[in-house]
């Protein structure tokens, strides 16, 4: 046997400078099947599943199969004998506010505020008038430290509003946004409500750096506020002159209202052997976005790529490893397989178990796996030989990226596109999933992704229109990663920074 592996890793460096494959690692890599990660996605991102929105009831139900398939493959209990990490959540309500410009008070059929601002009761600030809020506008008066006021254009976007964007650049302490017609003025204003209890965080704590919301104000108010009527406040913005409005002060109380919400991370550990204290983990988020309820037909976001697909390759690598173990051939190294909530609303999973609560000491968590969407294929791909985004592998840890990159070649051959690795790529992928929490703490990560693609955070997102193979072939470059880190001599060295 030693004289054959000798004889044939001698050609193959020859050649390539590929190592050898580890006859080992290759029998457990093939427990991976696309049949089994088919039965798998199917449940998780079935229609029964709701989506899986964090604290709804189509995330538990997907947690409870996640806490099973661990149970059954015989993993450890890491949370106080349990697969489940509470991870408590605060959702911001509609918040209580009151507005008034003297000793005039407006109703809540005048004005919507949203944001997360919080004062410390009345506060009374100046405001002044903006016009159409046009960049010279604003550019053209000193806006620091008071409220503005600026008539939104009927076209643009309400809640993502260039100008208010520049006012707040600018220094605004608060922005008014006036909309003209009563219908849009009600829509917008429900839609909003509508909104409220989907933003999660970890904390009560409102948010007051940068952001401090915006009022939306009906047309009539936007008079009363200046003394005047709209159509004045209207002819002095097309006129251009907007000194014939004078500055005035608005008062404004916000506090804000939260729910508590219940959500949970899945936890399944595997103890290592000789390094047993050395911690690998391996993770992938199990939420989606839920039901939209305003989409026609279909309205569930089934996830199934995003990121049911990285869900499944936990699943299949945890049952890998499993048999290997049962065979007396487990990892030196422990494995947390952790698959967690809160993704889609900002990272709040991960987040808790990095910052509030590590179940294994960050300073023996020797790197972190993470997959978020990988079985599909973005437009840049699509007739490509197989490939996979691989972002973040040489960032802290030298080591790590010539692991990642030969095991690749040896094993499993995919491409491994780097574009999204760029620093200075726009979307800046390296902090928008959950390796990040990781990676702020200096642990080695590698993240795994296909790219967007059209059925991004859509209905339309199905388990049908993944590809399995590829998603086979993916999972088994991370496990053929995963083993390597875990079984190596020494521990994978952090020689780079950020
Ligand atoms: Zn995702």
């Amino acid at each position: 046997m030693i004289r054959k592996y000798l004889a044939v890793s001698f050609i193959l460096i020859g050649f390539q400078a590929y190592s050898q494959q580890d006859p080992v690692a290759v029998k457990y890599a093939t427990t991976i099947t696309t049949e089994d990660l088919k039965e798998n996605l199917s449940i998780i991102a079935s229609d029964a599943m709701e989506g899986r929105e964090t604290g709804k009831r189509g995330q538990k139900m997907a947690a409870a199969f996640i806490a099973s398939y661990f149970e059954e493959l015989g993993l450890t209990t890491p949370v106080n004998g349990s697969f489940y990490q509470p991870v408590p959540l605060f959702s911001a309500g509609v918040p209580v506010v009151t507005l008034k410009s003297g000793s005039m008070e407006f109703t809540r059929e005048e004005y919507m505020y949203t944001g997360s601002l919080a004062t410390a009761g009345l506060v009374d600030v100046p405001l002044l008038f903006v016009g159409e809020g046009a960049e010279e506008e604003i550019k053209s008066v000193d806006v620091k430290g008071k409220a503005v006021m600026f008539l939104l254009d009927p076209g643009a976007s309400v809640m993502n509003n260039p100008s208010i964007r520049a006012m707040r650049d600018q220094g605004a302490s608060m922005v008014f946004a006036v909309i003209e017609k009563e219908d849009d003025f009600k829509r917008t204003t429900s839609m909003i409500r509508g909104f409220a209890g989907g933003r999660l965080s970890l904390t009560k704590q409102p948010n007051q750096t940068g952001n401090t919301g915006v009022f939306y104000l009906s047309a009539q108010a936007a008079g009363k506020i200046f003394k005047t009527t709209y159509d004045k406040l209207k002819k002095a913005s097309t006129d251009k002159k907007l000194d014939k409005i004078k500055p005035s002060v608005v008062s404004y109380s916000i506090e804000q209202v939260y729910g508590e919400i219940k959500s949970e991370n899945i936890l399944g550990f595997m103890e290592g052997s000789d390094k047993k204290d050395e911690v690998l983990v391996i993770t992938a988020h199990y939420d989606h976005i839920g039901i939209s309820s305003r989409a026609e037909g279909d309205k569930i976001n089934n996830g199934a790529d995003d990121d049911g697909s990285g869900t499944v390759a936990v699943l299949a690598m945890a049952k890998a490893f499993v048999q290997a173990k049962k065979d007396g051939e487990g990892p030196r190294r422990s494995i947390l397989f952790m698959t967690v909530t809160g993704e889609e609303k900002g990272l709040l999973g991960s987040r808790y178990y990095t910052d509030n609560n590590p179940v294994y000491p960050l300073s023996s968590t020797i790197a972190n796996l993470n997959i978020d969407m990988i079985g599909r294929r973005d437009p840049n791909h699509k007739g490509s030989a197989p490939y996979v985004y691989v972002i973040g592998s040489d960032k802290l840890s030298s080591d790590l990226h010539t692991l990642s990159e030969s095991t690749n070649k040896t094993y499993t051959n995919l491409i491994f596109d780097y574009t999204y690795n760029d620093e200075n790529h726009p979307e800046r992928i390296y902090y928008r999933s959950d390796h990040w929490n990781f990676a702020k703490n200096n642990i080695p990560i590698i993240f795994y992704f296909d790219g967007v693609h059209e059925d991004y955070h859509k209905p339309s997102d199905e388990v049908d229109k993944i590809e399995f193979d590829l998603l086979s072939l993916r999972t088994k470059a991370v496990f053929h990663t995963a083993w390597e880190i875990a079984n190596r001599d020494s521990r994978l060295a952090v020689d780079r920074k950020k």
